[in-house]
């Protein structure tokens, strides 16, 4: 095992990954831009480095100052966690250039899927049904409009280079091709410096159905079960659970059989996830595969018992996998709430401050990975995940009350978050029969974001408010008594009881 591990991320990823090696016994450098020089995951590694002002391009995708500082530390690997540099191919390629060991899969892998085009013509080789539709970018727009016609409309324009759901267009009609065709390019350019864009069928009512596989350096390939990620807006995953109310066993090992198929035609080493679409008739398309640890690892974890991080610094450093299934069936249910500092009541829009009172629930089955505290500064420098609330309960009934009881517990005051959506989402009649597919939530939206924020978020507010304005009151005593003493008990009573607010959380 390695002794020391730089870990190129920041915000809960990077934390996650600090606890990862304390566990493994293996020293972590964080690194930092001027933004988050007290930021949590730079205060909790054993060493942290500054590696240039606020901007992303100007420190988190810098490969050059990332191995620099791994250099300078000592460390013997990289973690790129995920989004920056995480599968960016140049940056894995520099890093085993440098000679370091690059905690992922190696840059020819990354090549070889890491455009959504090649990926699919790999696809192809592999026997891993696609979604009808070209494997080489369009040329023009008339070649759109003959391959949309004998796909048959509607259609999805996508971006070779795609991720995040940017440069991405559904089309109705010849009549929208041309002019989508075009803004989908500009918009592919602006974000991946590449205008390369191919078109696919749309799929009507799918889910969103992804296989997580782990392979090591010496041949053996792993899948390990589903997560539905069908819960999203504008293309992106807002909740994700394990397993997925449509995957039967039969299913799961079909499945499971293709992402290993892909992932051993790509050459692929380390965690990994395949994602398919599922669609109504029990058919699944290969969509792309993702060439890193993703954001919802952890409800894989929780139903498989395995530490997916932890396995990946195994595998990096040679360690060989168990040949016998890491995981046969999924054990209970696990849910993850992606909790960002956007206002769901104001069409999402970005909430920035600084979050002056935190309080992460606790309790049976209850995880939260965050990347703020107290204090944080909430910035649109970059992504707006303050944290994940993850729980786990022996079915799916019981992880969405365990979710309700932790999201009630969650209180963040400072910024606007995204906590009360998920609320509604778990009262949800149709969300609770698992009755979704990836248009769902956007159907939902007008009824899921009405009125503003819950009572329950009032509550929220009125128990931090209440919660400050007592250690205020605490601070006022100890300065009058010249001593540096806590609230007691009692007034800590009082001031819950002052905000009127012990039987209205009691009653729901
Ligand atoms: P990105 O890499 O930008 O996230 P993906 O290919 O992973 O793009 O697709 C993102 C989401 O868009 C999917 O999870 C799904 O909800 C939707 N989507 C993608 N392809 C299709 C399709 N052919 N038909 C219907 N929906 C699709």
């Amino acid at each position: 095992m390695f002794n020391k591990v730089l870990i190129a991320n920041r915000g809960e990823i990077a934390l996650r990954i600090v606890r990862a090696c304390r566990e493994l016994g293996v020293a972590s450098v964080a690194v930092y831009s001027d933004a988050d020089a007290s930021a949590p995951h730079a205060r909790e590694a054993d060493e942290a480095v500054n590696i240039g002002p606020a901007p992303s391009r100007e420190s988190y995708l810098r490969a050059d100052k990332l191995i620099e500082a791994a250099k300078r530390t000592g460390a013997q690997a990289i973690h790129p966690g995920y989004g920056f540099l995480s599968e960016r191919e140049h940056f894995a390629r520099a890093v085993v250039e440098a000679g370091l060991v690059f905690i992922g899969p190696p840059a020819s892998a990354i090549a070889a899927v890491g455009s959504k085009t090649a990926a699919r013509a790999l696809a192809a080789t592999a026997n891993v049904p696609v979604v009808p539709g070209t494997t080489e970018p369009l040329r023009d727009a008339s070649e759109a409009e003959s391959v949309a016609k004998s796909l048959g409309y509607p259609v999805l324009l996508k971006a070779s280079a795609g991720g995040g759901g940017k440069g991405m267009r559904i089309v109705h009609s010849a009549a929208e091709l041309a002019s989508a065709l075009a803004s989908a390019k500009r918009e592919a350019m602006t974000s991946f410096g590449d205008d390369a864009v191919y078109v696919e069928k749309y799929i009507a009512g799918p889910r969103h159905v992804e296989i997580q596989v782990l392979g090591d350096m010496h041949g053996t390939m792993h899948s390990l079960g589903e997560r539905e990620c069908s819960i999203q807006r504008r293309h992106q995953k807002m909740i994700e659970e394990a397993p997925s109310v449509a995957v039967t066993p039969e299913l799961r090992k079909k499945m499971g059989d293709t992402a290993v198929r892909m992932a051993k035609a790509a050459g692929y080493v380390n965690a990994g996830t395949c994602e398919f679409l599922l669609a109504a008739d029990g058919n699944f398309y290969f969509l792309e595969m993702n060439t890193r640890l993703q954001v919802e690892h952890p409800v894989t974890e929780l139903v498989s018992g395995l530490d997916l991080v932890q396995w990946q610094l195994r595998i990096a450093a040679g360690e060989r996998l168990p040949t016998a299934p890491m995981m046969t069936e999924p054990r209970g249910w696990a849910i993850e709430c992606r909790i960002t500092s956007e206002d769901a009541g104001n069409d999402f829009l970005p909430s920035t401050g600084t979050i002056s009172f935190l309080r992460v629930p606790g309790g049976p089955g209850v995880r939260w990975d965050g990347g703020v505290g107290a204090g944080s500064e909430i910035g649109l420098h970059y992504d707006p995940l303050l944290g994940k609330l993850i729980v786990w309960a022996g079915t799916r009934d019981e992880a969405i009350a365990r979710m309700r009881r932790a999201l009630l517990e969650l209180t963040i005051v400072g910024v606007e978050t995204s906590r009360d959506f998920h609320l509604r989402v778990m009262d949800d009649v149709e969300f609770q029969r698992g009755a979704i597919d990836i248009q769902w939530l956007e159907r939902r939206l007008p009824s899921l974001t009405a009125g503003g924020s819950t009572p329950d978020g009032e509550i929220a507010v009125a128990i931090a408010a209440a919660l400050l304005a007592e250690s205020e009151r605490a601070g006022r005593l100890a300065a009058s008594n010249g001593a540096g003493g806590t609230a007691n008990g009692a007034s800590s009573h009082d001031a819950w009881r002052d905000a009127g607010i012990r039987d209205g959380l009691r009653r729901r």
